[in-house]
C-alpha cells in the first residue's frame, strides 16, 4: 500500500516511511491511504462476531502489504491487543463501546501500541535512536508513554499544557522514567502542538536526530482504530435481533471528538465495509467542526478550557485527512454534528446514571447527550425543518442521509466511551455526587514520583532543550 500527502498529490510513501515520518515535513500534509481495502464478505457475514485480534489482522494486512511480514503482523497484533473493546448494552436501542481496557484506561491504547510495536519493528535496522516527540491534551501522552516504555532504540519526550489536564491525568504523564519523559508546558494544547509542529518543520534540529511523531497525525495510530468500529458494528448487528428485535440496524457510531482521529479511523472502517450506517460528530464547546458543518467556513480557534479536556482542539488536525477523502456535501450527509457546553455535560453523566444506571465520563457524556436528544425528538425536529441555533448547544442544521432511520425506529446508537469515569472522577462527583471506583492499574501510578520538567511555550527554549537532552 502506498500513501499519500494530503497537500501535494505527487507525493507517494511506503507504510514505513508514512509511520516513522510522521507527516511530510516538506509540504506540512498528513498521509492517507491510496485507496481503502474491503473486508472479505466472509469476515463480515460470520453469524458469531469475529475476534477483535482477528479483525484487527485482517484488517492490518491490506495497509502493510509487502512490509510487514504476515507472521510478525500477527506476533505484532497478538502483542498490541491482550484487550478488546467491551460492547454494553444501557438502553434498547443503546450500546456504550468501552474502549478504556488497555494500561492507561483510554482508548489511545489501541492506536498507541500498535504503533509502538510497528516503530520498533522498523527501527530495528537502524543504528540511530528514534525521537517521539508527542504533544498531549490528555490521553495520548500516557498512551504513547505506556506503549514505548522500555522499546528499544526509541525515546519519547510528552508535552502536555501545565494544569489543564486532570490531576490522574498528570499523574499518568509525569511518573514515567527511562526512555520516556514529560515536559510541563506554561501554555494550552495548541500552543504544545505548535511547538512540537515548529520542531518537525526544524531543518536544525532534523539534522541532529531522527524525530518523528505520535499523535493522532501518525496513520498507524489511526489505522488500528478503525478495528474497533467494525468489531463493534458486527457485534452490534448480530445481537440487535435478539436485544431489541431490530433486524437490520441502523448503526450510528456517535463519537466525543477533538483533533477527529478517532472519527476519521471510522470512516476508514465504513469503507473497509463495516455495517455503519452514519455517525455523529460531537464536540464540547471547542467546535471548530460542528461550526465548519452549519456554515460551510472552517475556521481554528484558540481551545478553551472544558470538562471533557481531551477534546480541548480548536485546531483539530484531521480536519484536514477530512478534508482530503470528502467534500462538504458528503460529510454533511454523513454525519450528524452536535456540541454541547459544559452545564450540559454534567446534566449528562447525571442523565444516563439516573436512566441507565451507567456511570460514563465527561468525553462519553458528550457523545451520550448527542445521541439521546437526537433519538429524542431532535432529528424528527430537524428533518421538519426546525433548525436549532448553532451559536447554541445541539445539532447543527445538516440532515444526514440516515436521519429518516431515527423515525422509523431502525437507527441504533453506539457511544464511544472513550475513558475510563475514574479518570475524571471529580467532574463526575460534581454531575451524581459520587466518585467512580478506580481500576486497580491507575490506583497503582498514584504512588510514584512526579518526574516531570518545567518548559516554556517559547520555541527557542524547548529547541535548547531538546538539542542538550536528546
Ligand atoms: C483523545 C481523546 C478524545 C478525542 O479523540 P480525537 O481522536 O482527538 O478526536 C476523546 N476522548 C478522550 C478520553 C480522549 O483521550
Amino acid at each position: 500500500m502506498q500513501y499519500k500527502d494530503t497537500r501535494d498529490s505527487s507525493v507517494s510513501v511506503d507504510f514505513r516511511t508514512a509511520v516513522l515520518s510522521g507527516m511530510n515535513a516538506k509540504t506540512g500534509g498528513l498521509y492517507v491511504p491510496e485507496s481503502i481495502p474491503h473486508f472479505s464478505s466472509d469476515l463480515l457475514n460470520r453469524s458469531t462476531t469475529p475476534s477483535f485480534r482477528d479483525i484487527a489482522f485482517e484488517g492490518a494486512k491490506p495497509f502493510v502489504d509487502g512490509e510487514i511480514l504476515e507472521a510478525d503482523l500477527e506476533k505484532i497484533i497478538i502483542d498490541a491487543y491482550p484487550f478488546a473493546p467491551q460492547v454494553v448494552p444501557i438502553d434498547p436501542i443503546t450500546y456504550v463501546m468501552e474502549l478504556f481496557h488497555g494500561p492507561t484506561c483510554a482508548f489511545k491504547d489501541f492506536g498507541a501500541r500498535f504503533m509502538a510495536r510497528v516503530m520498533s519493528y522498523f527501527n530495528q535496522k537502524e543504528n540511530d535512536r528514534l525521537h517521539i516527540l508527542v504533544a498531549t491534551s490528555g490521553d495520548t501522552g500516557s498512551a504513547v508513554g505506556s506503549a514505548f516504555h522500555n522499546v528499544p532504540g526509541l525515546d519519547v519526550t510528552i508535552l502536555y499544557p501545565k494544569g489543564k489536564i486532570s490531576p490522574l491525568q498528570e499523574k499518568q504523564l509525569s511518573t514515567f522514567t527511562g526512555n520516556v519523559r514529560a515536559l510541563s508546558v506554561d501554555g494550552t494544547f495548541d500552543d504544545c502542538q505548535k511547538l512540537v509542529k515548529t520542531a518537525f518543520t526544524d531543518a536544525d534540529l532534523r539534522k541532529k536526530f531522527r524525530l518523528s511523531s505520535a499523535n493522532s497525525i501518525n496513520i498507524s495510530r489511526l489505522l488500528p482504530q478503525s478495528f474497533y468500529y467494525t468489531y463493534t458494528a458486527l457485534a452490534v448487528r448480530n445481537r440487535c435481533a435478539m436485544d431489541n428485535k431490530i433486524e437490520n440496524p441502523a448503526v450510528i457510531m456517535t463519537v466525543p471528538s477533538g483533533n477527529f482521529g478517532n472519527l476519521t479511523s471510522g470512516l476508514i472502517a465504513k469503507e473497509m465495509g463495516a455495517p455503519i450506517e452514519g455517525f455523529v460528530a460531537a464536540t464540547n464547546s471547542n467546535r471548530t467542526i460542528p461550526d465548519w458543518i452549519s456554515s460551510g467556513k472552517y475556521e481554528a480557534r484558540p481551545s478553551v478550557s472544558t470538562y471533557s479536556n481531551a477534546m480541548d482542539v480548536g485546531a483539530p488536525s484531521n480536519y484536514e485527512r477530512i478534508k482530503y477523502m470528502y467534500n462538504l456535501e458528503e460529510v454533511r450527509k454523513m454525519f450528524g454534528s452536535y456540541w454541547l457546553d459544559n452545564d450540559g455535560t454534567l446534566e449528562g453523566i447525571k442523565k444516563c446514571h439516573q436512566n441507565t444506571g451507567y456511570i460514563i465520563d465527561p468525553h462519553g457524556a458528550v457523545a451520550y447527550t448527542a445521541w439521546d436528544d437526537i433519538r429524542s425528538g431532535a432529528m424528527e425536529k430537524l428533518i421538519k425543518g426546525e433548525k436549532n441555533d448553532p451559536a447554541k448547544p445541539g445539532l447543527t442544521p445538516n440532515v444526514p442521509a440516515w436521519a429518516n432511520t431515527v423515525l422509523e425506529k431502525r437507527a441504533v446508537g453506539v457511544i464511544l466511551e472513550t475513558a475510563h469515569p475514574a479518570k475524571f472522577g471529580e467532574v463526575v462527583q460534581k454531575a451524581i455526587g459520587r466518585e467512580p471506583s478506580i481500576p486497580d492499574r491507575l490506583q497503582q501510578i498514584m504512588k510514584l514520583p512526579d518526574m516531570s520538567i518545567d518548559m516554556s511555550k517559547d520555541y527557542e527554549t524547548f529547541k535548547d532543550w531538546l538539542i542538550n537532552n536528546l
